[in-house]
């Protein structure tokens, strides 16, 4: 079974699509270094694909420490995460967890077992704000973004200006999970992506359109705001069997009807800190 396609989003930076599941890897290709952001949800050997897309060495990072972003990451020795993820990365580890997760949005019904990656303990790299990853003429730096998880992380490819958001901040950003921070504390987080919006032009994601404009980081801070003020739309969700709200409503393409990027799910007991 094929389970992965590249597409060049430009030179030096290939979008990994995992056939499957639908969600993005990044590979960022430098001059000495290269660096692999998330892992998918483990489906086939994204290592063995990779090392076959590069001949650079390169360091594995997780924008945080959801199923769908670490799967891949047993067949590495270690990868770079924000420790606060620990927990998270701990629960979505757990076999009944990823066969639940597989069953809800995988693409084909079966697949063989053992292209499944297993579970096994590897070293989690402390993964701080501030973080610089040096590939030789293009430079990482992590950029803490708490509010999906505790532990989530952008990363700014400074040269490019592109910003990589990870499930930080998106179409539909789903905030409404355990261990989801309140929104008026996330709020602060998309504040500090908006102060910096100088340093970007892009934003790369992980789900759906995989290249936005800058403008979803505005969006998103505004849907911030319109949940404080009750100015939502309020559209039932159910993820999982967890009932949520979709702020702001979309259409049968999942986009805001409104014509806006940025969207965001959320649940009414955790909008204020
Ligand atoms: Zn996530």
């Amino acid at each position: 079974m094929k389970y992965y396609e590249t597409h060049k989003v430009e030179d030096g930076i290939t979008r990994i699509e995992s056939l499957q599941t639908g969600e993005y890897m990044y590979l960022i290709e430098g001059t000495d270094r290269a660096i692999l952001i998330d892992t998918g949800m483990g489906l086939g050997n994204i290592k063995e694909y990779v090392d076959g897309l590069t001949r650079l060495p390169y360091d594995v990072v997780l924008s945080h420490g959801h199923i769908d972003h670490l799967g891949g990451s047993f067949l590495y020795p270690c990868v770079y995460m924000n420790h606060k993820d620990i927990p998270v990365f701990k629960e979505h580890s757990d076999k009944d967890k990823r066969d639940k997760s597989l069953q809800n949005i995988l693409r084909v019904h079966s697949f063989p077992e053992d292209d499944y990656a297993p579970v096994k303990e590897i070293e989690i790299l402390p993964l701080e704000n501030g973080h610089l990853f040096d590939l030789g003429g293009l430079t990482i730096e992590a950029i803490k973004a708490p509010g999906h998880t505790p532990g989530s992380m952008c990363f700014l490819l400074r040269e490019k200006r592109i910003l990589f958001t990870g499930d930080a901040c998106n179409t539909f950003t789903f905030l409404f999970l355990e261990g989801s921070l309140p929104i008026q504390e996330y709020q602060k987080t998309v504040g500090i992506l908006l102060d910096r919006g100088d340093e970007y032009d892009r934003v790369l994601l992980s789900h759906g359109t995989p290249v936005v404009p800058k403008t979803i980081i505005q969006d998103v801070y505004d849907c911030c705001t319109d949940i404080m003020e009750g100015n939502v739309d309020d559209v039932p969700y159910n993820f999982m069997g967890v009932e949520a709200l979709i702020a702001k409503k979309i259409g049968p393409e999942g986009a805001r009807v409104d014509g806006k990027l940025g969207n965001i799910v959320y649940r009414k007991d955790n909008i204020f800190s």
